[in-house]
């Protein structure tokens, strides 16, 4: 049964369905990201352009399920990010800091292949690799970003982190990471951003 709004009840317990396959709830609305809410994060600004000329597609989709941003309680979701590339690099999200910076974030890797690239403001920089059944932990401070390497099917990964944690995506929008995940003769290479702005 679809619910009217992602308010889910938090006094009582709440069991959601997330789709192993799709990693979608037919429950609760998803967030999408379009190609177009991409504007300035790939660093081929001319492949973005072609592209986006061509079709706005869907990069990726999240859950935000409304609950209250307070300490006590935890925000959870899956992340649905599709296979493709802008340029040579891969389609990823956003990537954020929290606004409190110093809370952390887990990721359980439920299909397919790719990276979590981290990064916090001393320029520390943390890359694990996602595949199925792997549990990758944010430390605190560190922004994080999803990227897909598969050239075929979506990455999917559950999230949880404390609910009043917030999301910070402004200085990643100016700013970038330092590092991008670009495709280099079929295969995923880290390379420095060379529009990364200090
Ligand atoms: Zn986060």
């Amino acid at each position: 049964m679809k619910r009217k709004s992602n308010d889910i009840p938090i006094k009582k317990s709440t069991a959601l369905f997330f789709d192993l396959v799709t990693g979608l709830s037919p429950e609760v609305h998803s967030k999408k990201r379009m190609l177009s809410d991409m504007k300035g994060m790939y660093s081929d600004k001319d492949a973005y352009e072609i592209m986006l000329d061509q079709q706005d597609s869907l990069i990726y989709e999240f859950y935000e399920l409304g609950i209250p941003k307070t300490p006590h309680h935890l925000a959870y979701g899956t992340t649905i990010l599709y296979p493709g590339k802008v340029g040579n690099e891969y389609f990823m999200t956003k990537g954020h800091f929290h606004q409190k910076l110093a809370t952390a974030e887990v990721y359980y890797c439920i299909k397919g292949h790719g990276m979590l690239l981290m990064e916090n403001p001393m320029g520390n920089v943390e890359i694990q690799k996602f595949s199925p059944g792997i549990a990758v932990y944010v430390p605190p401070n560190y922004a994080h970003r999803s990227i897909n390497t598969s050239s075929s099917g979506p990455l999917i990964s559950f999230f949880a982190f404390r609910a009043d944690a917030g999301h910070d995506y402004k200085t990643i929008e100016t700013k970038g990471f330092r590092k991008l995940i670009v495709e280099q003769d079929g295969k995923p290479k880290v390379i420095d951003n060379p529009n990364w702005n200090r």
